[in-house]
């Protein structure tokens, strides 16, 4: 029998990391502990964090009041089985739907889950309501998950090969062309699945003539309208959901990465017209479990109590203001994005280099392609942070151009 080690050393972890199946590439790092904006490695390095758990630790990293609303939840009860209702699974439902403008709500554990729900429920849509359409409109560079179903409803390029065949049903159309949306609509088609700014894909918001077209087509073919808010949900973009900023009300929203600042938490809403499942028709293990609930309820009130999609606004604008001045001195070009969820381009090749001096001088930043770097910091950040990051990934960006050239 193999042991592990009691006092885990820095030489041990790093023998331990071929156990690990291989699907990143990882940099030689062991993260340890964090706390508020900053995480730290076994070797004791400190870094300011703007990856954020990638747009999941809405609060910062081990906020007090997750830590006391698991601990809470853990002497109480762990799991009670999908099979019954339990007290925070009503507290938070009560609360997430008001918030969010709609009605009905199932929770899961990942993004892709919820996504998977919102395609299960556009398609008994179309079963109940449209003669069995099934087929469901996608934006070519859209990110909806690594289920099976999520990746084929996908954009990306470099996916299209990968694991086929793919499931059936989903067309994909250019973002922002409203024209092209229209000629894919047929007898067939039951939804239109968007996300409000595409995040994975480079940042890119949807136009808000776009949005208002989307949702005049669903309403002219009695389609759903299906906004995944996985990444711009829960204040990220200056308000609590991006749908707010549109003017517009999508039919069925889903939520993933901060709604539980963390702990593994994803949500379906939709409104009380669509409440179509069949008893057995979905579900899950793991939905709606107690510790989620208790951390997605703490996480909310805590946004609310302390009003972080305002000081999402407030950072945003502060950020990209920052960046313009600093784009008159270094290659920073196409900064875009709302709240805290920006990007903005270098030249080719650049942004890995950048994202690796960063590391090394203490920043972690993330690169979505070679040429742009996404900034999605916890939503507690503050100008100092700012600050103290556009410091060091200056100094890195100049010390980047010398090497790429
Ligand atoms: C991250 C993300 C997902 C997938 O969420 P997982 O928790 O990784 O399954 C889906 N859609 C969007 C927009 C995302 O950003």
């Amino acid at each position: 029998m193999i042991h592990v080690q009691e006092v885990a050393t820095v030489d041990w972890l790093n023998e331990a990391k071929k156990n690990v199946l291989s699907t990143a590439v990882r940099p030689e790092i062991i993260m340890e502990r964090g706390e508020g904006m900053h995480i730290w490695d076994t070797c004791g390095n400190k870094y300011l964090d703007f990856v954020g758990g990638w747009a999941v630790n809405c609060l910062g990293h081990s906020p007090q009041v997750l830590q006391q609303a698991l601990a809470n939840q853990a002497g109480t009860l762990v799991h009670a089985s999908p099979a019954y209702y339990n007290k925070p699974m009503l507290e938070f439902s009560a609360q997430l739907t008001e918030v969010s403008g709609m009605d009905r709500v199932f929770f899961a554990s990942s993004g892709s889950e919820a996504n998977e729900s919102a395609i299960k429920l556009a398609r008994k849509h179309g079963a109940v309501h449209l003669n069995g359409a099934y087929e469901i409109i996608t934006l070519q560079g859209s990110f909806h998950g690594r289920t099976l179903a999520t990746m084929s409803a996908t954009g990306k390029q470099h996916w299209k090969p990968l694991y086929a065949p793919k499931v059936d049903g989903f067309r994909h159309v250019p973002i922002n062309d409203l024209d092209a949306c229209f000629a894919a609509v047929n007898n067939n088609t039951c939804a239109i699945m968007v996300e409000p700014v595409q995040g994975e894909g480079g940042v890119h918001p949807l136009d808000e003539a776009y949005l208002y077209g989307l949702r005049k087509i669903c309403d002219m073919y009695g389609m759903l309208l299906i906004f995944d808010e996985i990444q711009t949900g829960m204040g990220r973009t200056g308000k609590l959901f991006a749908y707010e900023h549109s003017g517009i009300k999508p039919d069925i929203i889903t939520l993933g990465k901060g709604i539980g600042g963390g702990f593994p938490l994803s949500a379906m809403l939709t409104l009380e017209k669509h409440n179509l499942f069949q008893p057995g028709e979905q579900g899950g293990t793991y939905c709606a479990q107690p510790l989620a609930m208790a951390a997605g309820l703490a996480v909310l009130q805590e946004l609310l109590k302390r009003n972080l999609s305002a000081n999402a606004a407030a950072q945003g604008h502060y950020l990209i203001r920052r960046l313009t001045e600093l784009s008159s001195e270094l290659p920073i070009r196409n900064i875009r994005g709302q709240g805290l969820l920006i990007a903005f381009d270098l030249p080719e090749g650049m942004a890995p280099v950048v994202t690796g001096l960063c590391m090394d001088k203490g920043l972690l930043l993330n690169a979505p392609s070679p040429s742009t770097i996404r900034l999605m910091p916890p939503l507690i950040v503050k100008e100092a942070h700012i600050d103290e990051m556009l410091a060091i990934a200056s100094d890195a960006m100049n010390e980047a151009a010398s090497h790429v050239g």
